[in-house]
């Protein structure tokens, strides 16, 4: 009997917490959407078919702004044990197309300091967590746009 060899383990890497934050072997990580060539309708991820007007083609991959303005959020005061509140729960719409839901960072979460419609950016950052293998993780989050 021929001894197996060991399963390698891969390195631990860097990964998004979501497939829509990429991370470029050069340059900076961004969010990544789709901006359909048809009807200019844009949207968080990639997409084969526009959701809008149903065009099969010419649905092409961008980089999402970095920038957008408040539209809703919530206090959220309970979660999961282990997970810190009160945070702020947001949805922004991007600056140039694309919604998306995170979480608002670098303000007080009472919503006397909170205005709809203010200016955010998307900040990237690595989360303190790791997996069971060591990867370590990226996430986006919105901060006040000074
Ligand atoms: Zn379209």
């Amino acid at each position: 009997m021929s001894a197996a060899a060991a399963p390698v383990k891969p390195a631990p890497t860097t990964k998004g917490v979501v497939a829509f934050l990429k991370i470029p072997k050069d340059g900076a990580p961004y969010l990544a959407g789709s901006k359909c060539s048809k009807c200019g309708e844009v949207v968080v991820g990639t997409r084969d078919v526009c959701g809008k007007c149903g065009a099969r083609k010419g649905v092409e991959a961008i980089k999402l702004a970095d920038t957008g303005k408040l539209y809703n959020y919530t206090v959220v005061h309970r979660n999961f044990p282990g997970v810190p509140v009160p945070f702020i729960s947001a949805i922004v719409d991007l600056d140039g197309g694309g919604t998306l839901k995170g979480n608002l960072v670098g303000v007080e979460p009472d919503p006397a300091k909170i205005k709809f419609d203010m200016p955010v950016k998307v900040v990237i950052r690595e989360v303190p967590q790791k997996d069971k293998d060591g990867n370590s993780y990226l996430a986006y989050f919105f901060e006040p746009k000074a």
